[in-house]
């Protein structure tokens, strides 16, 4: 058994070679880019949003968004190198012309800069590996990877599953996924076993096309226009059309994919610490209020 003496040793050897190891988190992010896709897209959103690439790790984060709370809880374990997979800034360019001047933008980055925390967002690439990560981990997360993922169909963003009702799958994720909201459109007695999965926000074209596939029911998706693709749906079950549409919230859709990314760089970075966040859901319902936010 091991002793409390060895023990302590062995953390302090370990925080020592870390040290003597100064890995820089430029470095750290190249290797990290090396990791997913082999090259990023032209005019990628896979860039330091705040930070010196200089600056040596301490500890790295992954999450689904750096949100202030995010930021405030990988300064309390000592974290330093924030990879978060959406912007910090409140648009896909992470664009501050609009935010120049704002109070909430202002106070966020002096945030990052006091605590001399550096943020890289990926996105691009780890949607663009072999394998999307972040679809990988949503499917772990429900326990359907076993299942198959029709060839000829569309390969991984479709998956077939044993037949089960709307409502059981709406059940089965609010559950699985522990959410707080969760928006549904078809009829609850549909029997479905040809799944479109699209986390986040693929957008109209990308939606309509999964939904149009030979044999497809259901499109489980991270978030919707409301007056686009929600209103396809309805019309189409209206129609009589064996259709279905579930959004479960951007944030659901993809955090269990930046928890895998944790585990994936915990054996890119060994004797790094590397802290998954939880970024949470930021919408509620009355069935489920939050805490009081304290001021
Ligand atoms: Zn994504």
């Amino acid at each position: 058994m091991m002793t409390l003496r060895v023990f302590v040793a062995m953390v302090m050897l370990g925080g020592v070679g870390l040290q003597a190891q100064g890995l820089r988190a430029g470095d750290a992010i190249e290797k990290i880019q090396h990791r997913y896709a082999a090259a990023p897209p032209p005019n990628t959103v896979d860039t330091i949003k705040a930070g010196d690439p200089d600056t040596v790790v301490t500890g790295i984060v992954t999450t689904f968004l750096d949100t202030m709370d995010v930021l405030r809880e990988a300064v309390r374990r000592g974290d330093n190198l924030i990879i978060t997979h959406e912007p910090t800034f409140y648009n896909h360019q992470d664009d501050r012309k609009l935010f120049l001047d704002d109070p909430v933008y202002k106070e966020k980055l002096a945030f990052i800069e006091q605590h001399h925390l550096v943020v890289f967002r990926l996105h691009d690439e780890i949607h663009a590996d072999v394998t999307d990560h972040i679809l990988t981990g949503l499917y772990e997360a429900l326990g359907w990877e076993k299942y198959p993922h029709p060839e000829g169909v569309g390969g991984q963003y479709f998956v077939t599953i044993p037949p089960m009702t709307l409502e059981q799958i709406a059940r089965m994720l609010q559950e699985k996924l522990q959410m707080k909201t969760l928006r549904v459109e078809g009829d609850p007695g549909l029997m479905i076993t040809h799944v479109a999965m699209r986390p986040g926000a693929s957008g109209l074209e990308k939606q309509v096309l999964a939904l149009r596939k030979p044999g497809v029911e259901l499109l489980i998706a991270g978030e919707a226009s409301e007056w686009e693709t929600v209103e396809y749906v309805r019309d189409a079950v209206a129609q009589g059309r064996p259709t279905a549409l579930i959004l479960l919230g951007h944030e659901v859709s993809e955090e269990p994919g930046m928890e895998r990314c944790a585990k994936e760089l915990r054996e890119l970075f060994p004797g790094v610490r590397v802290d998954h966040i939880v970024a949470g859901q930021p919408l509620w319902n009355p069935d489920h209020p939050p805490a009081a936010v304290k001021r």
